[in-house]
């Protein structure tokens, strides 16, 4: 399926000069959703993951739903402060603003094979911190899937030698 047409483009927001691709009429039509949340059911499906990962919010929103129709457990990674347990951490940059993001040290098992999930890449900052803290915890990335690429970015350098799956891209 196409999704272009349930992405709506709000320009300057949230501040000027950013093109922000909001995801909300995707996840608000049952079909489109589903059959989103499905693509990337089949991509992680060849993979034989053991557990995906999201970082915060909308990573939430993408992975959850993908843990559940592939039966594996689902790994939040949050913003410092926010997991009640012992935690690691790494600093990131996003496209507006910067961060420390976080995740239980106990979350990963050592070799567990883990799917990463975001709603969207931009410049790559959090989706490498997520690769950053599952790595450290022993586990391995066996692919990243987005409903959207920001190509302009160029968040995928960032992404060298491993798999990716984008469901749209804009230029
Ligand atoms: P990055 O770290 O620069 O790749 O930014 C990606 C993160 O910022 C993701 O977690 C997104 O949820 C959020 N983000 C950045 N730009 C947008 C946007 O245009 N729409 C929705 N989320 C965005």
């Amino acid at each position: 399926m196409d999704y272009h047409k349930f992405i709506e483009i709000v320009d300057d927001w949230p501040k000027e000069g950013i093109s922000f691709k909001d995801i909300t009429p995707l996840m608000a039509d049952g079909e489109a959703f589903r059959s989103a949340v499905d693509d990337i059911v089949n991509f992680a499906k060849e993979k034989q993951i053991d557990v995906v990962v999201g970082p915060e919010a909308r990573g939430f929103i993408i992975g959850c739903p993908v843990s559940y129709s592939m039966g594996v457990g689902f790994v939040p990674v949050r913003k410092k402060g926010k997991l009640p347990r012992e935690v690691i951490e790494v600093d990131y940059g996003l496209e507006y603003g910067k961060n420390v993001l976080t995740i239980h040290k106990d979350a990963i098992k050592p070799g567990q094979r883990v799917l990463i999930t975001d709603d969207l890449l931009a410049t790559g900052g959090t989706i490498e911190a997520t690769i950053k803290l599952v790595e450290e915890l022993g586990g391995v990335v066996v692919g990243c899937a987005f409903l959207i690429e920001l190509g302009y970015l160029d968040g995928i350098s960032k992404l060298e030698g491993y798999e990716v799956l984008s469901l749209m891209k804009y230029e």
